[in-house]
């Protein structure tokens, strides 16, 4: 799975709301003392057969179910299923073609059977349930329905809801396919299935494995068969219902399907059509073929989460959903597709034994972004993605939880940066520790001794060293059982006369723990490298090399893969020489964040330069943004390099970043350049456009935004059109402002339009304005809140209050001041009744 807010988080937002997600956020710490020991495996699945037909009216399902099962080893007369609150009409055991009914009882959670007789280990049995699923009525024992764990969900299921198709789709992980299909829902069990739907004929529908037959019924519903004949987790069960184009595609004679909505057929190709190259790329990685029948891919209304791996069948969030322009600033769901296609093999071939291991399945398919972006456009992509992952760790400020946790509170706070984020940099390591050849030998071990079941982390362990030859416990121990990361703080002593260098490595992170780190030293003299493999032990390790003349660089981690936060005392001499010498993706970063804070020094100037030229784009993009036009001399040289870049450069955004830069030269040459921009098929091209025209002339810029709000718009244009549109204070254009903001997805551009939204509604007089505007900031709230996003936006209008109060002063404002502020107040005290 893809949790909405890690995608959030590697988007780039919610920074402010990341930090209130902390465990110490939760006052409640007696869970620590829970040891979460993994279930006991009574009865194990082997076959789930389900006929199911939907009420839409009443958002509820009726099913049949034939679930087949053997004891694990211990013979046993009883059988434990989970069924979360459902109204079961009847239990039996199938005997040949008859059926005789078992007694059982049920507490809207578990539903305890009695067997007809005692079965022993390998005995099988097949018991038969009628039931009727209610989604929106389940609930935890004693506490109001739950909404995200519904695991079956009716979107817009009466039609009522203009612009929003019909549809239906399930979210298993963690435990909720036991809201619509009785089974034995933990990771560690395995089953086949067959999900036969009964649906309206004019739908389409998806499920695990293939579709084995589809017959037309006289009442206008058509029946489809799915059958699964590999096991996998009952997590992983999917049932997608709904209108939709299906685009296809193919790899290695295998289906591969795009479901998109109507309006993406053109473009699905576009968003998905990496998908056959990838799985060539990770089965020849891993030496594992692609292991199920087909991949399909789904597209959800209001889907709870970023994306789901269902074997055979992932489900995305509707933000895969890009239109032509949007992707050409690239595509911002490539890695979620990656991600959860690697967990075919990582999650859905071999599956983390219990959620305490949860890394086996999120550490590897965090990692596949990492190798996806390495294989498809090159190391520093790669690079680039696996240090924006490690900042996402390190902003998450999760140092003192282990990677393997036995102790949680709740089940779905595993799903975090540690088991993500940080997970995938422990693999990236690991991968550098071990070589290359030996990590893909290993994991593909490990695959072939787990594949159909499930394991710990142990078990990975033991692939590596049974590849390695190495004793891999202190690894394991440090990264997997233990917590945090080194805090290094790096010295340099160079001794002519002795003709030596001192490298003095300390590691400031609190406590007594010291990591073991293997890391490469490289010597540079000019273009020469010497390396030198050593071991980091203690807290403060002293590192001796000779030479003969005094070294351009010494270069601590050559391979720039340690998981760690670094102050690294080199001078702006050495930082150039690794810019240009040591040239990996980290290399040139590291440079560039030096130099940035240097640009009073020439040389650092002549750096700066430098790297608005770099060959990847983000470089580019960095050093932009890290330009001092403060300073006359960076300003005068850095001008004729953005003008060319605004103008020519391969990638748009590194475009737009040049065109944000330009308007703060403040001069009126650049105008038509601008006026031209704002009209670039890229939206973040013509978003910056139109805000470095609103610093030039603020006039045209609003003329300019009037006339674009009559065209489709999204991301940083929509932004910049309806920041504009509010700064120009016209009451006139709130309807356009509103719908714009109505009709954004959750996304890095409408999180950056709640304050100016904010400061418009505290100018615009219109009650039923206002209260239109404060609905949509409230709705947009509520849809935050999972974040923690609450107290943020009620702040917001708490300021937007205070704003009217004082505003609004004449006498006859004063009542309307008032009736709005009630409104807003009845808002955010509502909002705290709930409980947020
Ligand atoms: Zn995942």
């Amino acid at each position: 799975m893809k949790k909405l807010s890690l995608v959030l988080l590697a988007l780039g937002i919610l920074p402010a709301l990341w930090a209130q997600q902390h465990e110490d956020a939760v006052p409640d710490t007696s869970w620590k003392k829970l040891y979460r020991e993994s279930p006991e495996r009574i009865n194990d699945l082997v076959h789930t057969k389900l006929d199911v037909k939907f009420d839409y009216s009443k958002s509820q399902m009726n099913g049949k179910a034939w679930i087949t099962l053997t004891p694990h080893f211990y013979p046993t007369d009883s059988l434990t299923l989970d069924a979360k609150g459902m109204d079961i009409h009847k239990v039996a055991i199938v005997k040949g073609a008859s059926s005789q009914p078992l007694k059982f009882d049920y507490d809207q959670w578990q539903l305890d059977i009695k067997l007809d007789k005692t079965y022993k280990g390998g005995e099988k049995y097949t018991v038969y349930i009628e039931y009727t699923a209610k989604p929106d009525e389940v609930k935890v024992q004693g506490s109001a329905a739950i909404t995200d764990a519904k695991g079956l969900y009716f979107i817009n299921p009466r039609g009522e809801e203009k612009n929003k198709p019909t549809q239906i789709w399930t979210q298993g992980e963690t435990e909720a396919t036991s809201v619509w299909c009785p089974t034995i829902d933990k990771p560690g069990q395995k089953t086949t299935n067959e999900i036969i739907m009964t649906v309206p004929a004019k739908y389409v529908t998806l499920s695990n494995g293939k579709l084995a037959s589809q017959k037309n019924n006289s009442d206008g519903t058509r029946t489809d068969a799915w059958k699964m004949e590999l096991p996998h987790a009952p997590y992983l069960f999917f049932m997608g219902v709904g209108e939709y184009s299906i685009i296809k595609d193919t790899y290695k004679g295998k289906e591969v399907n795009y479901y998109v909505e109507k309006e993406y057929a053109p473009v699905a190709k576009k968003i998905f059509g990496h998908t056959p190259e990838m799985m060539g790329f990770f089965s020849k990685a891993l030496g594992v073929e692609y292991p199920w029948v087909k991949y399909s891919q789904i597209v959800g209304r209001d889907y709870v989460s970023g994306a789901m791996e269902n074997t055979t069948a992932t489900l995305h969030q509707e933000s895969a959903q890009q239109d032509g322009r949007e992707l050409l600033d690239g595509n911002g769901w490539e890695s979620t597709i990656a991600h959860e296609l690697f967990h075919q093999w990582f999650g859905d071939l071999v599956t983390c034994e219990s959620w305490s291991n949860l890394t086996l399945n999120e550490s590897f398919a965090n990692y596949s972004e990492t190798l996806w972006d390495e294989f498809k456009y090159g190391k520093d992509a790669g690079d680039a993605q696996n240090y924006g992952d490690m900042q996402g760790y390190i902003g998450s400020q999760s140092e003192k939880k282990d990677l393997v946790r036995f102790y949680y509170n709740d089940k779905e706070a595993m799903f975090d940066a540690v088991s993500y984020n940080k997970g995938g940099r422990i693999l990236n390591m690991l991968r550098s520790y071990v070589g290359d050849s030996a990590f893909f030998k290993s994991l593909n071990l490990y695959l072939n001794t787990n594949k159909f079941k499930s394991a710990e982390a142990h078990q990975l362990r033991l692939a590596f060293e049974e590849i390695t030859g190495k004793d891999l416990n202190w690894f394991w121990n440090q990264w997997y059982f233990g917590a945090g990361h080194p805090k290094l703080t790096i010295d340099y002593v160079y001794d002519d006369n002795a003709k030596k260098v001192q490298v003095i490595v300390k590691q400031t992170q609190a406590g007594d723990k010291a990591f073991i780190l293997p890391v490469a030293v490289d010597i540079y003299n000019g273009a020469e490298k010497v390396r030198h493999n050593v071991w980091i032990k203690n807290k403060v390790d002293t590192l001796t090399f000779t030479y003969s003349s005094r070294p351009d660089l010494v270069n601590v981690d050559g391979n720039k893969t340690l998981l760690a936060e670094k102050t690294d005392n080199k001078t702006l001499e050495n930082f150039i020489h690794q810019y240009k010498y040591a040239g990996q993706y980290l290399d040139r970063r590291e440079a560039i964040d030096f130099a940035s804070r240097n640009q009073d020094n020439p040389k650092a100037q002549e750096l700066m330069a430098l790297a608005l030229k770099d060959k990847y784009h983000g470089l580019r993009s960095l050093a932009i943004s890290k330009l001092d036009l403060k300073n006359e001399t960076v300003k005068k040289q850095a001008e004729p390099i953005l003008a060319e870049i605004a103008q020519r450069d391969t990638k748009t955004t590194v475009r737009a970043s040049a065109l944000t830069s330009l308007a703060l030269y403040n001069d009126g040459t650049y105008k038509s350049l601008f006026t031209k921009s704002v009209n670039d098929s890229s939206y973040t091209v013509a978003g910056n456009a139109l805000d470095a025209l609103f610093k030039l002339d603020s006039a045209a810029a609003v003329a300019e935004a009037k006339r674009l709000t009559k065209y489709k718009a999204k991301n940083k244009l929509m932004e910049s059109i309806t920041k504009i549109l509010v700064k120009s204070g016209d009451e006139n254009s709130f309807d356009a402002i509103a719908k714009a903001f109505k009709d954004m997805p959750i996304s890095q551009a409408k999180f950056n339009l709640l304050q100016p939204f904010c400061d418009f509604l505290a100018i615009v007089k219109d009650t039923k304005k206002v209260k239109e505007g404060v609905d949509l900031v409230v709705d947009f709230r509520d849809e935050l809140a999972p974040y923690g996003a609450v107290p943020y936006v009620n702040g917001m209008l708490q300021n937007v209050i205070t704003k009217k109060n004082a505003a609004f002063t004449a006498d006859a404002d004063k009542a309307k001041a008032k009736e709005q502020t009630d409104y807003i107040i009845s808002n955010i005290k509502g909002d705290e009744k709930k409980g947020f």
